[in-house]
């Protein structure tokens, strides 16, 4: 049993979640260290040559966490942080996630240990067909799929298919995230972002919000992000903040989106953009807003400011940026947490519809990928929500409970324990 403390790694954060569920729901000890561990896990060394002719090496990390449900799924990221314990607590979240919206895949994670702003285009993609070649005899488009998540896209994917099919042949489903010229699909793109949105007018609905009346603060304007906050406004919710890597821009009256992609994308940050005032990360965080979506780094919520958050709503676009300590600071104070399992599980499951699509070498199109995305997305909201109500317990908890409850009716029809 993980304890509750300051200092959880991403992992132990991971299974102490866990096992809080799994005493509620009365696992036995087998089947919890069959759901708890992770099945297979490689690290590999990628030396790379730069565009001077010099090498540098680095590693990178595959965690298959389960596969009861179905093939192995999750996404790439490349990130300095990325090491072997935040892959497996991504892989695992991954297991969860998957089962939470009913597509058929198990849960997987991988990542490279780089700062990604120190190479150039064509460094990347060699360091991306290096991780590919690495990791190509676990992978499959029936064993393991890879999809983009921090610092990766629909062009390393691109890369990884290429790499891949070299030796395979062409096999499109083997990663998802794709660019549309190669077997993407429509939707794919701001999937994450959609299907974040879609949970927070679930959640709005409940509680009677309407959109016009509700602020929103997001951290992060990368894919996830961005196209929350574009989606976000859509609906007419008012986004007074956002923030990158670079810091964050506060606009109380509402930010106008269109105009900040252009500022974007001639800038390539959202600081500077128009009359809007300068902040930082850790203000957005704490800002008075209805709504915070964190949509970059795990971890952002913790101890040090969860007295400090004011918003009455926090939907997880991250995979973990709420802490244990500071879920339990905020579910104390009855701030609402829709967790990264539920909140964020748009990505993967559009990235299910791109498998399908692959797999009958047939494209759908957007209006299906959203409609299809509406109802999985709206049916684990509902699910999760009358869990919570039944369990008389958080959205966190309601969430794993579910997640838990079909990964081990897998493994025991399976006969893995
Ligand atoms: P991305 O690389 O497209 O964007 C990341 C954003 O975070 C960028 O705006 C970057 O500037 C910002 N950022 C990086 N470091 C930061 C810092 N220290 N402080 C503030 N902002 C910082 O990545 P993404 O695909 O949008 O992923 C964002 C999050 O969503 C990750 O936690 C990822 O695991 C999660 N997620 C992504 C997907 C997906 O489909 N891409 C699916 C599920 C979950």
């Amino acid at each position: 049993m993980v304890e509750l403390t300051n200092d959880l790694s991403p992992y132990e954060a991971v299974q102490y979640f866990f096992d809080d569920v799994a005493d509620q729901l009365g696992i036995d000890d087998q089947t919890r260290a069959v759901l708890k561990g992770t099945y297979r896990e490689i690290r590999v060394q990628l030396p790379i040559r730069r565009d001077d002719g010099t090498v540098d090496t680095f590693y990178g990390y595959r965690v298959q966490h389960n596969g009861a449900r179905g093939p192995y799924k999750g996404g790439v990221r490349f990130h300095p942080t990325a090491d072997l314990d935040e892959v497996r607590a991504l892989a695992s979240l991954m297991t969860w996630k998957t089962a939470i919206v009913d597509v058929p895949f198990g849960g997987a994670k991988g990542g490279v240990q780089v700062d990604p702003r120190e190479l150039s285009l064509s460094e990347h993609e060699r360091l991306t067909r290096g991780y590919m070649n690495q990791v190509a005899y676990i992978v499959g488009v029936k064993r393991d799929i890879m999809a983009p998540d921090m610092n990766t896209n629909a062009q390393t994917m691109a890369w990884m298919m290429d790499a891949w099919g070299r030796t395979h042949g062409h096999q499109p489903a083997i990663v998802t995230g794709k660019p549309l010229e190669l077997g993407g699909s429509y939707g794919r793109d701001a999937a994450t972002g959609r299907g974040a949105v879609m949970v927070l007018d679930e959640a709005a609905k409940q509680r009677g919000w309407q959109p016009s009346e509700r602020t929103v603060a997001i951290q992060g304007y990368g894919n996830v992000g961005s196209w929350a906050a574009r989606l976000a406004v859509e609906q007419g919710y008012r986004v007074v903040a956002v923030s990158d890597v670079n810091g964050g821009i506060l606009l109380p009256r509402g930010l106008a989106i269109d105009l900040l992609d252009k500022h974007v994308a001639e800038a390539h940050t959202v600081v500077g953009f128009g009359d809007a005032e300068p902040i930082s990360n850790e203000e957005l965080l704490e800002l008075d807003v209805d709504i915070l979506v964190p949509a970059a780094l795990g971890e952002v919520v913790n101890d040090t400011n969860a007295d400090n958050i004011r918003a009455r709503m926090i939907i997880e676009a991250a995979n973990h940026p709420v802490t244990p300590v500071a879920d339990a600071i905020l579910s104390d104070r009855d701030v609402m947490i829709i967790p990264d399992i539920l909140a964020n599980a748009g990505g993967v499951t559009v990235s299910y519809f791109e498998w399908t699509q692959n797999i009958q070498e047939f494209k759908w199109s957007e209006n299906q990928v959203n409609e299809r995305l509406a109802e999985r997305m709206r049916t684990a909201y509902r699910k999760v929500s009358e869990c919570a109500a039944d369990l008389e317990t958080t959205l966190r908890r309601a969430a794993f409970a579910i997640g838990i409850t079909h990964v081990a009716e897998a493994a025991h029809l399976r006969g893995y324990v």
